[in-house]
């Protein structure tokens, strides 16, 4: 058994990250399989080397100790390029020449992540527009994909309908994100992700590419994202929940004590140490919705 967690480094990680990080460390651990930290740092232009490094510093101060080097994606390219060519072999892989402001332009629905679900356009070209470097996208089957998720339970996706051919590889030919997380967490022999909600479909997405790769698909665990006080997710520029300012506020087992209350771990969010949760058994009752703010 093998979990991970699998951070960008854009930025200071937040409360919601480290939660992510405590519930799949206690996953892996509690079943005595290993767990793994990958940098997610494919986009250059997002990632910064001291991120990560500020990343590992606040995961040991919290007491999660991860197995072997960590993997860096910025270091993968070759590999992902293989796998890029292997999909093209079993799935229509296209160049894709829409701009963003037109999809979005376009007025197509939109996913639940807010971005246009592509419509097609660019799926049967017959002529390439000149000058212009394309992104490749995979088609996608007008399919139920279900899985059962360790928090969810039973979840369905139509990937035509929910998101359309989606983004394998960008037009300033950075691999995406989708394409590098099954071929890592495959590589690195996962076999368990535990991560947060926002990437739920993302999960349906992953599923369509392990089997198109036939690589092994991992089980997916998503839980619930943590709100800012005005119900927002958390996100990056939450300063007031970044682990700066809460390592200023709390001790490691304060914070473990707020993240094992929000997780259902225990009834309220007394102090408590990582050997302590550890040895409690893992029944994660997360609460969902509003009950995580604040
Ligand atoms: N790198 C992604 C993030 O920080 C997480 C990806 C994953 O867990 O699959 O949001």
């Amino acid at each position: 058994m093998t979990g991970r967690f699998a951070p960008s480094p854009t930025g200071r990680m937040h409360l919601g990250n480290v939660y992510c990080a405590v519930l799949s460390w206690l996953s892996a651990r509690q079943q005595g399989g290993r767990w793994l930290l990958r940098i997610e740092d494919l986009d250059p232009q997002r990632s910064r080397r001291e991120y990560a490094g500020q990343m590992m510093d606040d995961l040991r101060w919290l007491g999660l100790e991860w197995d072997e080097e960590p993997v860096c994606q910025s270091e993968r390219t070759d590999l992902y390029a293989e796998y890029f060519k292997r999909l093209s072999e079993t799935a229509h892989v296209y160049p894709c020449y829409c701009r963003r402001a037109d999809l979005l332009a376009a007025g197509a629905p939109h996913a639940s992540d807010g971005m246009p679900i592509y419509p097609g356009t660019c799926r049967h070209l017959a002529t390439a527009p000149t000058g212009r470097t394309p992104a490749w996208r995979v088609e996608v089957p007008d399919r139920s994909i279900t899985f059962t998720d360790l928090y969810k339970g039973e979840v369905t996706r139509n990937l035509a309908h929910d998101v359309g051919d989606f983004i394998v590889r960008r037009s300033d030919g950075v691999y995406a994100y989708q394409l590098a997380v099954v071929v890592d967490d495959a590589l690195t022999g996962v076999t368990e992700v535990v991560r947060g909600e926002d990437l739920l479909t993302s999960a349906a997405q992953q599923i369509f590419l392990y089997e198109r790769l036939s690589l092994p698909c991992p089980t997916f665990g998503h839980v619930p994202l943590l709100c800012a006080a005005d119900g927002r997710r958390l996100c990056k520029r939450d300063k007031d929940m970044d682990m700066e300012c809460l390592r200023s506020r709390y001790t490691p087992a304060e914070l473990l004590g707020i993240i094992a209350h929000k997780a259902g771990l225990q009834e309220d969010d007394t102090p408590i140490t990582l050997e302590k949760l550890f040895r409690a058994p893992l029944q994660l009752t997360p609460k969902w919705g509003e009950d995580l703010n604040g």
